[in-house]
């Protein structure tokens, strides 16, 4: 697995990501400026009330034995140094086939596709499963609870891991180096966003 070269020592989390998905300059205005966003907006916040939701409504035994999978660890917090990320995995599924596999919860309902902000979440928990549990990571796996339980596969390629690296190599670029990215191609997300007046 391809390693970021480079020499910071900086970590982020999953969440950063995601938050670099909705829109880059996030990063920068957190990181830079140190400017937090309004506690109602907060991405984290929300994300947590999320997991409380998701906890309430899922029957996880069910899950696990529709995905046959041999033992399970729930709440796992990792970090990986090489690829400069660490973040909370709802669950690490050990497979039959001697491969791991990412379950993340969604308090929300199925609606025809798999947002890219899911995909890359899983996609990142991926690189560290195999990191630090030295186990193949071929997919991942999201549970909707607001569709009866519904689960999606996702088969991981090798261009999503490359692609999840070039975002982290982004992210780091700007929290160490200060440069100012890119704003996000919809014009609608700038509508609410709390960074609005001060966004160039
Ligand atoms: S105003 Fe738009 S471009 Fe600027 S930070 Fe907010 S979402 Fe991003």
């Amino acid at each position: 697995m391809e390693e970021l070269e480079s020499e910071s020592s900086t970590i982020i989390t999953i969440s950063d990501v995601l938050e670099y998905l909705f829109c880059p300059r996030f990063i920068y205005f957190m990181y830079c400026l140190d400017i937090p966003q309004h506690e109602e907006n907060r991405f984290k916040v929300i994300k947590g009330r999320d997991v409380h939701k998701k906890r309430q409504m899922t029957n996880r035994e069910y899950v696990r034995k529709k995905l046959n999978c041999i033992s399970k660890e729930s709440e796992v917090y990792v970090v990986s140094k090489a690829h400069h990320i660490k973040g909370i995995v709802d669950e690490v599924l050990f497979l039959e086939d001697n491969t791991a596999a990412p379950l993340e919860y969604k308090f929300a309902e199925y609606k025809d596709k798999v947002f890219s902000t899911y995909k890359y979440q899983l996609v990142l928990q991926a690189l560290l499963i195999k990191e630090n549990y030295n186990i193949e990571v071929q997919k991942g796996y999201i549970c909707y609870t607001r569709s009866n339980s519904m689960i999606k596969e996702l088969a991981f390629k090798l261009s999503d891991f490359k692609k999840a690296n070039d975002i982290i190599k982004d992210i780091i670029q700007i929290v160490d180096k200060g440069k100012y990215p890119q704003a996000t191609k919809s014009k609608n997300k700038c509508i609410d966003c709390c960074y609005r007046n001060i966004c160039a």
